[in-house]
C-alpha cells in the first residue's frame, strides 16, 4: 500500500516506525561546490510522539526536516514512510503525501499573501479535491478552534504574527495533517505568541497526531517527550524527556481531539468534480494574478489584441469588398454575357469595324438559350432642359434592357417594343439627370433636349450604385433605334448584352454566342467577357489580398506571442515562492501546469475578445467614414480568432508554465 493514497497506515501498530531514516546523507552541489549537511541519519519516530529536534543554526535542522516531510530527497540512504521507501514513489505520490499525510509550520508561515485566512487554510483541501462548501466549512471549524473565527476573511498582512502562525497551523490540519512537521514555529514570534503555538502542537499530539519541532531554543525543546539533539549534520543525542513542561490539561486534549480525518478517497465522479474545482481554483488563481497585476497584463495582451484586430479586420474588410463587387455584379444583371467588336480587349481596329449590327441583335434575340439582349450605344451631348444645361451620356438600348440589367425605375415606365420600332423620342432618366433639372418637380411628361433630339421623359430610375464609371454622371435612355438614326447617325452598336436563360450555363451560352457570330460574320470578329468570369477574377483577386495581409496579421500574433510568453517567465520568477509554498502544501506538478498555463491562455483569450471588439470598433469607424461598402465580419474569422489567441496562449505559454512546474519545491521555497 502506497502511504498517503488514502488511509496513512498504523506505524507503530504494524510493527515497524511511522517514519524511519536510514543513513540519510544530504549532499548540495556537486564537484568542488559539494557539500555534505547530513552525515548519514538513522532515526525512528514512533506514531504519535512528540519529538523535538534541536541543534545550533546551520546544523542541518531543515534540511532533515524537508526530507522528513517528503520535500526534499535523500541524497544516499533511504527514508521509509510506513515501511515504504519514498525512494519508490513519484513525484505525484510525494506531493499526494504533503498533501494529505504531512501538515507543515514554517518559521516564517508562508502564507499566500493575496488570498484571506480561510482561502490559505483550503488550499490543501483544494489540490486534494474535497468539494467548495466543505472545504469552507472545515477551514470556518478549524479557524475557530484556534481562536481565529473573526478573522477569516482577513488577509496576512492583516494578522499579527501569532495569527498568522495559528491559520498555518490550521493549514497543515486541513487535510487530517497525521504528521505535524514545524520548522521553528516560535522563531518569528513574541513569547506569548510563541506559548501558544507550543500549546497548540502539544494539544494536537494529545488528539493523536505525531508531531516533529524543530527548534534551536532549549526551553522549546523542554516540551516535548524526546529530544533528539544534532550537530553538524549528525545526531549527537537522542533522549526521552521523562517530565515535559506544562503538561496538558485533560479537557484541553479532550476539545482537541474532534478532528476526524476527512475522507479522502475518491470516486470516479467525485474525482472528475475534485478536479474540475481545482481547475476552478487555478482560474480563479490566475485571475487574481492578472487582476494585481493589470498594467502588466494590458501590455503584454496589447501584442495579441492588435494582431487579433488586424486579421479579423482584414478578413472581414476583404470580404466586405467582395461582397460589395458580387452585388454590384449581380446587380449588373445575373449571369449576363457582353459582346464587344475586336478580336479582344485593346484591338485597334475595334473602332473601325463594324462588326455588330442591329441584324445580330435581332438575331440573338431568337436564339434559344438567350433570355433577353439590348444593344447599348452611347454618346456624349449636352442635355437642355428649360434655361439650364449639362453633359451627359445618352444610352441607346432595347426594350429588354431593364430584363439584362436588372434597372429599378423610381416612377414612369420604361422604354417599350413599340417604342423601339417607331423610333420614339421617349426617354429615361436617371436619378442623377432627375435632381440636375427637376428638383422639385415632377419630370414625367416634360421634354427634355437630349443634344438637338427633344424627349419626352417617360420614367426615372432609382439612384444606382454603380462600381464603374462616374457616380455623378448624368445618363439618359432611349430607344436604341432612335439613338442610331436620329443621333449618331450609324447604325454601330458599341456593344451587345445577352442574358442567359436560366437552365443555361454561361459558359456554354458564351461558347454559342460566339459560334454564331462567327459563322454569321464569316470570322471571329468579335469577343465576349461574361459577368461569371469577372465575379470569379475579382473575388480570387480579393481573396489573394486577404491572405496576404493575413499573414502579416498573423506574424504580429506570433511577436504578441512571444511578449505573453516573456511575461510568464517573469511572472513565475516572481512567484517562485508562492509556487514553493503551494507544492509544499501539496500541489502537484500538474496543478502548477495548469495554473500558469490557464494564466497565459486567459491572457491571450481576453486580449483575442478585445482584439474582436476592437475590430468591431474599426469597422463602426470604417461605416462613418466609408458608406458604399462596410466590413462584414463572419462567424468563422472570429472562431478561427478565439480559438487562435487560445493556441497562442497554450503554445508560449508551455514553457514559463513548465519551468514554474519543475520547480523543486525546496529551492522555490527558499527563494524571497
Ligand atoms: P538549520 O536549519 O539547522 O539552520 P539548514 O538545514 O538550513 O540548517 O542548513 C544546513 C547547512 O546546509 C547550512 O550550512 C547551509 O548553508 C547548507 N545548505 C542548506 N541549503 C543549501 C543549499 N540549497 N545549497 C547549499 N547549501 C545549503
Ligand atoms: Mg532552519
Amino acid at each position: 500500500m502506497i502511504p498517503g493514497a488514502g488511509d496513512p497506515g498504523q506505524g507503530g501498530e504494524a510493527g515497524h516506525p511511522l517514519l524511519s531514516l536510514r543513513g540519510v546523507k544530504r549532499i548540495y552541489g556537486a564537484g568542488d561546490q559539494r557539500i555534505e549537511v547530513l552525515h548519514g541519519i538513522d532515526l525512528d519516530i514512533r506514531k504519535g510522539e512528540l519529538v523535538a529536534i534541536i541543534g545550533a543554526s546551520g546544523s542541518g535542522k531543515s534540511t532533515l526536516m524537508n526530507i522528513i516531510g517528503c520535500l526534499d530527497r535523500p541524497s544516499e540512504g533511504d527514508y521509509l514512510i510506513d515501511g515504504v521507501s519514498s525512494r519508490q514513489l513519484h513525484s505525484d505520490e510525494l506531493a499526494a503525501l504533503r498533501r494529505n499525510y504531512f501538515g507543515f509550520i514554517f518559521q516564517r508561515y508562508h502564507l499566500l499573501s493575496h488570498l484571506s485566512a480561510a482561502g490559505n487554510t483550503e488550499i490543501p483541501a483544494i489540490y486534494a479535491g474535497m468539494d467548495g462548501a466543505a472545504r469552507s466549512r472545515n477551514a470556518q471549524a478549524l479557524l475557530e478552534r484556534l481562536g481565529l473565527g473573526d478573522k477569516t476573511s482577513h488577509l496576512p498582512s492583516q494578522l499579527s504574527g501569532g495569527q498568522q502562525q495559528r491559520v498555518s497551523i490550521a493549514r497543515a490540519l486541513m487535510n487530517g495533517g497525521q504528521v505535524i512537521l514545524a520548522d521553528e514555529p516560535t522563531g518569528a514570534l513574541d513569547t506569548t505568541s510563541g506559548k501558544e503555538v507550543i500549546r497548540i502542537l502539544k494539544e494536537l499530539n494529545a488528539a493523536g497526531h505525531t508531531v516533529i519541532i524543530v527548534t534551536h531554543d532549549p526551553s522549546i525543546a523542554a516540551h516535548a517527550g524526546r529530544i533528539i539533539e544534532i550537530r553538524d549534520g549528525s545526531v549527537i543525542a537522542d533522549r526521552i524527556n521523562e517530565s515535559p513542561t506544562e503538561p496538558l490539561t485533560r479537557e484541553e486534549s479532550a476539545a482537541a481531539g474532534e478532528d476526524a480525518t476527512p475522507d479522502l478517497s475518491l470516486s470516479p465522479f467525485r474525482a472528475f468534480l475534485a478536479g474540475l474545482s481545482r481547475f476552478q481554483e487555478a482560474f480563479r488563481m490566475a485571475w487574481i494574478a492578472m487582476i494585481s497585476h493589470r498594467m502588466r497584463t494590458l501590455l503584454t495582451m496589447l501584442g495579441i489584441i492588435i494582431g487579433i484586430m488586424a486579421v479579423v479586420s482584414v478578413v472581414a474588410l476583404g470580404r466586405g469588398a467582395s461582397q460589395k463587387v458580387t452585388d454590384n455584379i449581380s446587380a449588373m444583371g445575373t449571369n449576363t454575357i457582353s459582346i464587344f467588336p475586336g478580336k479582344d480587349w485593346g484591338d485597334v481596329r475595334a473602332n473601325r469595324i463594324q462588326s455588330l449590327s442591329v441584324f445580330d441583335l435581332e438575331a440573338l434575340r431568337h436564339e434559344v438559350y438567350v433570355d433577353s439582349v439590348t444593344p447599348t450605344v452611347n454618346t456624349s451631348v449636352l442635355f437642355h432642359y428649360g434655361s439650364q444645361e449639362a453633359s451627359g451620356q445618352i444610352n441607346g438600348v432595347s426594350d429588354q434592357y431593364d430584363r439584362v440589367r436588372g434597372a429599378d425605375l423610381a416612377a414612369g415606365r420604361f422604354i417599350s417594343r413599340e417604342h423601339v420600332r417607331d423610333m420614339a423620342q421617349v426617354a429615361v432618366i436617371d436619378d442623377n439627370t432627375r435632381k440636375k433639372f427637376f428638383s422639385g418637380e415632377d419630370p414625367l411628361g416634360k421634354i427634355i433636349i437630349l443634344g438637338r433630339l427633344p424627349c419626352v421623359v417617360i420614367g426615372v430610375l432609382k439612384k444606382e450604385e454603380s462600381p464603374f464609371g462616374n457616380p455623378d454622371a448624368l445618363k439618359v435612355y432611349i430607344p436604341y433605334t432612335s439613338a442610331i438614326y436620329r443621333v449618331t447617325g450609324n447604325n454601330k452598336l458599341s456593344t451587345i448584352v445577352v442574358r442567359v436563360r436560366d437552365g443555361w450555363s454561361n459558359a456554354v451560352a458564351e461558347q454559342q454566342i460566339i459560334n454564331f457570330l462567327t459563322i454569321r460574320h464569316n470570322a471571329k470578329d468579335i469577343f465576349t467577357s461574361s459577368s461569371d468570369t469577372i465575379l470569379k477574377t475579382i473575388q480570387e483577386t480579393t481573396g489573394t489580398m486577404t491572405l496576404l495581409v493575413s499573414c502579416i496579421a498573423v506574424i504580429s500574433l506570433v511577436v504578441g506571442g512571444i511578449g505573453v510568453m516573456n511575461i510568464m517567465l517573469v511572472s513565475v520568477t516572481e512567484r517562485t515562492r508562492e509556487i514553493g509554498i503551494r507544492m509544499a502544501v501539496g500541489a502537484r506538478k500538474s496543478d502548477i501546469l495548469q495554473q500558469f498555463l490557464i494564466e497565459a491562455v486567459l491572457v491571450c483569450l481576453i486580449g483575442g475578445i478585445l482584439g474582436i471588439l476592437c475590430s468591431y470598433g474599426v469597422s463602426l469607424v470604417f461605416s462613418y467614414f466609408v458608406q458604399s461598402m462596410s466590413m462584414v465580419f463572419s462567424l468563422f474569422s472570429i472562431v478561427a480568432a478565439v480559438t487562435c489567441s487560445t493556441l497562442i496562449g497554450v503554445i508560449f505559454g508551455y514553457l514559463p508554465a513548465r519551468n514554474a512546474a519543475r520547480l523543486d519545491p525546496i529551492v522555490a521555497l527558499a527563494r524571497e
